[in-house]
């Protein structure tokens, strides 16, 4: 059966203001069978630790990308021309249990990966991150892993809590989710609870670059690289739209100051190109601290680059 392509509705066919919001104005299509990739959002905050409003990240991503057009003009990607394209909608997660919510979305997440789909997760905040590996692991096997953020998101409990924003990663690793040696954490920094708060990952194999070390440079020699280093399995890209400076994207809950500049970030994502990804993520966008929506539309568009650099995605000579 040849596949549905699915184009996002152009500029001069509805106002781009107009028509249900959709994440690039792609059709809406709840049943991920035939897509290839998919748009799945998670409107979930009730693991924050400062600021809340992850809730409302989905829907603002979505108002915020209609001004995205297919191509890319950088590196000439096409993804709507080879791979069939929509958005799932939303994750039903239960508001009051973080427990029944983890449940809810690694089955929302079988379902995804059953079809053969990749999923572009839209967050919610990062706790998220642990029921859609742990999906990912019954499906592919241990991970490798890109991980930008400002924090390590390795702690071991919250007020006692083993499941909250700040511990998915220590739960992953726990869990047999990851394969450490092909994990990298990019952006880490700021003030911790004790001096050797990175080092934990680093004792497991992770390569952590704090962002001292990507200040004031490119990242195109630092993701050669990480490709080395996390190549020869699949991949996934989970990125904590903190990790960037809050400059550029201030809408978030736990915002650190001296990030990842934005070309940095887009570095990070197009170093990605020629990696067995099979899943990425943009979490942690507040849309209730973003009253310009500029963090939502960076969000948008990082997604966008995400998909651009999926496994058969089109370029164009
Ligand atoms: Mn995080
Ligand atoms: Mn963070």
């Amino acid at each position: 059966m040849a596949k549905t392509l699915h184009q996002p509705l152009g500029g001069n066919q509805m106002p781009r203001f107009g028509g249900p919001a959709t994440m690039m104005r792609l059709p809406a299509k709840p049943n991920p069978k035939g897509l290839d990739a998919c748009f799945i959002g998670v409107p979930f905050d009730i693991g924050t630790s400062n600021r809340a409003g992850t809730r409302h990240g989905p829907r603002q991503i979505r108002a915020e990308s209609c001004l995205i057009r297919p191509y890319n003009m950088a590196t000439r990607a096409a993804p709507f021309d080879s791979l069939s394209v929509a958005d799932v909608g939303d994750v039903a997660i239960n508001t009051y249990s973080i427990a029944k919510s983890m449940t809810i979305i690694e089955r929302a997440y079988d379902r995804v990966l059953k079809a053969n789909c990749v999923p572009l997760t839209m967050g919610g905040d990062h706790t998220i991150v642990l029921p859609i590996l742990r999906a990912m692991r019954k499906k592919h096997g241990p991970l490798g892993l890109v991980h930008v953020d400002a924090h390590a998101d390795i702690n071991d409990t919250m007020f006692g809590e083993r499941i909250a924003h700040g511990t998915p990663f220590r739960r992953c690793v726990e869990e047999g989710l990851l394969d450490g040696k092909r994990c990298v954490q990019i952006g880490l920094r700021a003030t911790g609870y004790a001096a050797d708060d990175f080092d934990w990952s680093r004792q497991l194999g992770f390569r952590v670059v704090q962002a001292e070390e990507c200040w004031h440079r490119s990242l195109a020699p630092l993701m050669a690289d990480v490709r080395e280093q996390v190549k020869g399995g699949p991949v996934y890209l989970s990125f904590d739209i903190d990790g960037l400076d809050p400059s550029c994207a201030p809408g978030t809950g736990t915002p650190e100051i001296a990030g990842l500049t934005l070309p940095q970030g887009i570095e990070v994502i197009r170093g990605c190109r020629g990696l067995n990804l099979v899943g990425c993520d943009l979490v942690e966008v507040s849309p209730p601290y973003d009253p310009s929506g500029n963090t939502a539309l960076v969000a948008a568009n990082l997604l966008y680059e995400m998909l651009c650099v999926l496994p058969g995605v089109a370029y164009r000579a």
